[in-house]
């Protein structure tokens, strides 16, 4: 025990990787520097597809280094801040490559039975919304509403979604009809009153 104990005594070979780790075994900076410039340019060999397969299995689910880890905030917004704004847009690999629709299955069936959090919900409501939404200031085509429009058909709201939908109108402001002279949201007035009112 009291050699195991000692950095001194301590069979490097034995105890492997973990050894540098506890140890503090780790390149100085000079060393890391040189590392660093001997690998500059260099592209190491793409992985074979096999490989590749193999990489993926070893470190899925439980095999996973951070299984069942959570990271702390500290750490996630470290991560956060240096990759915010980058491999975005063109400079993303998958940019202009649609997904396979095998892939899409595979996302999807992945998050089936998932519940987010209303934490998770809002910021993907917040990143969703306004100039943000992907469909911001492009307009539907008439053809596109149709299609909306008759897919719609014969579905009829729950009573809570109408309640929902009561609530959340309580609280945005509304606007007369000209027509009818009855008071709207302005969503409902642009779409089912004022020019087009049935009255
Ligand atoms: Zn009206």
């Amino acid at each position: 025990m009291k050699i195991v104990s000692s950095e001194q005594w301590l069979n490097r070979s034995l105890a492997g990787q973990k050894f540098y780790k506890i140890g503090g075994q780790q390149h100085t900076e000079e060393t890391k520097k040189k590392i660093a410039i001997s690998k500059i340019g260099k592209k190491r060999l793409p992985f074979t597809e096999d490989h590749k397969n193999k990489i993926g299995i070893s470190k899925s689910g439980k095999n996973n280094p951070n299984y069942n880890k959570k990271l702390s905030i500290e750490t996630k917004s470290k991560i956060s801040i240096t990759r915010t704004g980058q491999c975005v847009g063109e400079d993303h690999p998958k940019y202009g490559k649609p997904l396979s629709d095998e892939t899409k299955q595979k996302i999807s069936q992945s998050h089936l039975g998932k519940t987010l959090t209303k934490e998770t919900k809002q910021k993907i409501s917040i990143a969703n919304t306004g100039e943000n939404n992907a469909r911001f200031g492009k307009p539907c085509s008439q053809e596109h509403k149709k299609k909306l429009s008759e897919a719609n058909i014969g579905k009829k709201h729950t009573e809570l979604t109408k309640q929902k939908i009561s609530q959340s109108s309580k609280n945005k402001p509304k606007f007369e009809c000209q027509n009818c002279k009855n008071f709207y949201t302005k969503n409902i007035l642009i779409q089912w009153h004022g020019e087009k009112c049935k009255k």
